[in-house]
């Protein structure tokens, strides 16, 4: 669902990302991980088109992104059919959690408002807030927002989802709930990636796991293969570092 060739990607001068092969195939888990700066975020900002590359190829569910951005009807379509979860939970403060998810599939899909609501409210149920529909993002926990967001996303039924560090931002007690809703998704066979710095989920939920060096794929491959015997020196480090 995604194929990614050759692609480089520049801040300026910095090379964030170097020639980066890279294919998914539907339902696969893929979990990223490497060390601050690595160009994780910039990575998975690609895949939905909110960072623009410089060279190579990208296809996300056939639909080819061209350097540059100059690809806007591409660009479109991925938008709506890649859902994204941010670490800062990215709510729209004004709209209460039931308008959070209705907006977009009622604006951008034409869903009426009565679909927009009965799916909105098993999206809830299923992460487990079905109980909190009328409020607002400030009066929910960090672990509820971040819930709302991933149904907000979900509403638009997206072919993949692209996750950044979504419990980061999260008081520990508060990280479990959220990792469970994820977790419950990838057994239905959604297609995901993950940046976390949650080694133990990625080994638990993650078909592949990739590290990035220095805007390298350096290694990638099972969690058994990555987390048990890590050829790469760089990954053994950062291994050393965070487990
Ligand atoms: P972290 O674990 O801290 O989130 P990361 O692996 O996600 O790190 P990126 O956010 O992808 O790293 O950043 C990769 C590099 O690109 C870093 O050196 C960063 O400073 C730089 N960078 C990221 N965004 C921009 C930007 N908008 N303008 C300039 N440089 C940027
Ligand atoms: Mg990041």
């Amino acid at each position: 669902i995604v194929r990614m060739q050759k692609l480089n990607k520049h801040f300026g001068s910095l090379h964030v990302l170097n020639d980066i092969d890279l294919e998914i195939v539907p339902g696969e888990v893929v979990v990223v991980i490497g060390a601050s700066g690595s160009g994780k975020s910039t990575l998975i900002r690609c895949i939905n088109g909110l960072e623009e590359f410089q060279s190579g190829t990208l296809s996300v569910d056939g639909n080819t992104l061209k350097p540059n951005g100059k690809s806007s009807k591409a660009l479109q379509t991925i938008r709506t059919e890649v859902g994204m979860v941010f670490q800062q939970f990215n709510l729209f403060p004004h709209l209460s959690v039931i308008d959070n998810i209705t907006l977009a599939p009622m604006k951008v899909r034409g869903w009426n408002r009565e679909d927009a609501v009965n799916t909105a409210k098993r999206l809830l149920d299923r992460v487990g807030i079905a109980d909190q529909a009328d409020k607002y993002p400030s009066q929910l926990s960090g672990g509820q927002q971040q819930r709302v967001a991933l149904a907000r996303a979900l509403a638009m039924e997206p072919r993949l989802m692209l996750f950044d560090e979504p419990t980061s931002a999260l008081d520990p007690e508060m990280i479990g709930e959220v990792l469970d809703a994820m977790r419950e998704l990838a057994k239905e066979g959604m297609t995901m990636v993950i940046v976390t710095h949650e080694m133990g989920f990625a080994r638990e939920v993650a078909d592949r796991v990739i590290f990035i060096h220095k805007g390298v794929i350096a290694e990638q491959g099972t969690p058994e293969q990555i987390f048990s015997a890590p050829q790469n020196e760089q990954t053994r480090s950062f291994l050393a570092r965070v487990l």
